[in-house]
């Protein structure tokens, strides 16, 4: 009935701190985007329909979860295949290779993060910050 509702809404400050952190990534960004590799990785139709059926902050669970099985152990046998590069299946995997977030060589070599030590509780935020924001801009 009041379709418009939504915009009456005043930008809070939860919206503010949002515009600030995405302004932080700006860099790294703009480093990815050189790489021809880094820049090749999209959403399909398949992954926004993903996303579209579930909200933002599911979404950040189970990417936190990821990244906490995957990313954060200090020995990870298969480093470097264990995350899926396959549209469809989990829109986060997808935007791990985008951000080289996908396996301890890429998150050391782009983003400063040595490998063969667990990840802390603010380095795999961090990867989580990142890959949350790569979907935002993608979607
Ligand atoms: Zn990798």
């Amino acid at each position: 009935m009041k379709t418009q509702e939504l915009d009456l809404f005043p930008i809070d400050n939860q919206e503010e701190k949002e515009a600030k952190a995405t302004t932080n990534f700006d860099h790294i960004f703009d480093r990815l985007s050189q790489s021809k590799f880094r820049s090749s990785f999209y959403l399909n139709s398949k992954d926004k329909e993903y996303i579209e059926k579930r909200n933002w902050e599911t979404i950040r669970k189970s990417t936190a979860e990821i990244i906490s099985k995957r990313l954060a152990p200090a020995n990870i046998p298969n480093d470097g295949r264990q995350t899926p590069m396959r549209h469809g299946i989990f829109p986060p995997f997808i935007a791990q290779h985008a951000t080289a977030c996908c396996c301890r060589g890429c998150f050391e070599k782009w983003h400063n993060i040595p490998k063969g030590r667990q990840l802390s509780k603010d380095e795999q935020q961090y990867a989580v910050d990142i890959i949350m924001e790569w979907l935002k801009r993608h979607v």
